[in-house]
């Protein structure tokens, strides 16, 4: 019996999560749940699983948290705040902690995950983009086990047969080929993106996700975090990284190697397959997602991304070439911007001129320790609502 924490616990990524260990009570138990502010949703999980620990964000959010669940009869515990993320993420009883949450805020907790040796489920791509080298020395002077919940590089990870700790060249790898969607505004006239309204951008073809994440794939940055990842990942340096546009989301992505063989992962979109392959891995269970049918697929097509329509995609390389805290800054600015233009402050055309601002004007640094990351972070973010601020709509 593997005793799981879910850090995020209600959002898109953490719902699926909770579907794929309820197929497996006789596998998995829940020992602890977190949200932000989504209480209600946090309680009715409680009620369902009963994790011996809860967490949320707010001295106020824990104690309706309390009051909902002694209403119910239930004893789970209720802790609020950073430090409480990164008890039940590094707790001893804890075997594999799903590393939910959306953007920054999920460092902490991740990186005590890691450092802590456990089984780290990463859906947190925010966290590995800001802190890079730092979290991957973590891992390794851990033991920790890393596995890649994004589609993408779950799927880049089945295609690796020596998977983890050989260099790509060593492994004979020529190129790793991410797949993107291009989002909902593929082929939308470029002149009229300033128009588009947040409910347009959260619109996803293929994935029902969380708003961040869901705008950063109508700008791209999700791909250019996800370069970066892959970096950080697989080793990979930008060079070897490619982006390939294909709308069907049905290839999650693939790697080409030195003798001409290209390997893929396919499957229908949605990501509990990768939520139930990194939660059996090296075994295999199932997930409640329908086999692919490739008789019922009209056809799949590639292109290759258009960088003049999406400038985000071209910052990340940039950061992630520009190396130290360069992706931090990229990261912070972005997280800002999303934010502006959800809340309907700045267009959508102006994210990628905000976070663009940001990298020219914030000197980047090495990342020399957490503490350096997280000071760029808040410069980042500092100088990103200054620009804002002088450029609202
Ligand atoms: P959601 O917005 O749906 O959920 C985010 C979760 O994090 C919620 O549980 C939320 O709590 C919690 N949270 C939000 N802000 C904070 C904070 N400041 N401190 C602590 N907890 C917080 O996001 P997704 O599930 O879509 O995405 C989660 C992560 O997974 C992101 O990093 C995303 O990039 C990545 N990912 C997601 C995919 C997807 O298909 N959704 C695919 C690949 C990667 P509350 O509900 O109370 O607000
Ligand atoms: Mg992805």
């Amino acid at each position: 019996m593997q005793r799981i924490t879910i850090l995020g616990a209600t959002g898109s990524i953490g719902v699926s999560t909770l579907d794929v260990l309820a197929r497996h009570p006789e596998r998995y138990s829940v020992y602890a749940l977190s949200a932000h502010s989504r209480v209600e949703e946090l309680a009715a999980q409680c009620e369902r699983f009963r994790p011996v620990r809860a967490v949320v964000g707010s001295a106020a959010a824990a104690e309706q948290l309390g009051a909902l669940l002694r209403a119910k009869g239930l004893r789970t515990e209720v802790e609020y705040g950073e430090q409480a993320l990164c008890a039940i993420a590094s707790a001893a009883e804890v075997d594999a902690v799903m590393a939910a949450i959306v953007g920054a805020a999920g460092l902490a907790p991740t990186l005590a995950a890691a450092r802590a040796g456990k089984k780290v489920l990463l859906a947190n791509k925010e966290a590995l983009v800001m802190s890079g080298q730092l979290f991957m020395d973590a891992v390794h002077d851990s033991g920790a086990v890393l596995l890649p919940i994004d589609s993408e590089h779950n799927a880049i990870f089945q295609c690796l047969p020596h998977g983890y700790g050989r260099a790509p060249e060593a492994a004979g790898v020529a190129k790793v080929l991410l797949t993107a969607s291009g989002g909902p505004f593929l082929a939308r006239a470029v002149e009229t993106l300033d128009a588009v309204t947040p409910e347009q951008a959260c619109k996803h073809p293929n994935w029902v996700m969380g708003r961040k994440i869901s705008v950063d794939s109508a700008t791209m940055m999700n791909k250019g975090l996800e370069v970066i990842e892959a970096h950080w990942l697989f080793g990979a340096p930008a060079d070897q990284i490619e982006v390939v546009i294909h709308p069907q989301s049905v290839i999650h992505s693939m790697v080409s190697y030195v003798d001409g063989s290209v390997l893929a992962q396919l499957g229908n979109p949605d990501m509990r397959t990768p939520i139930a392959h990194a939660l059996a891995w090296p075994e295999r269970i199932a997930s409640g997602v329908d086999q692919l049918d490739l008789t019922r697929m009209g056809g799949l097509q590639f292109e290759r991304p258009d960088f003049v329509r999406f400038p985000c995609l071209a910052l990340a390389f940039d950061a992630l070439r520009a190396g130290g805290t360069a992706p931090a800054l990229l990261n912070a600015a972005n997280e800002v911007a999303v934010q502006a233009f959800l809340e309907q402050r700045i267009g959508f055309r102006q994210i990628d001129r905000v976070i663009a601002h940001v990298m020219d004007a914030v000197p980047h640094g090495a990342a020399s320790s957490i503490e350096a990351v997280m000071a760029q972070d808040a410069a980042a973010r500092a100088a990103a609502q200054t620009y804002i601020t002088g450029h609202a709509k």
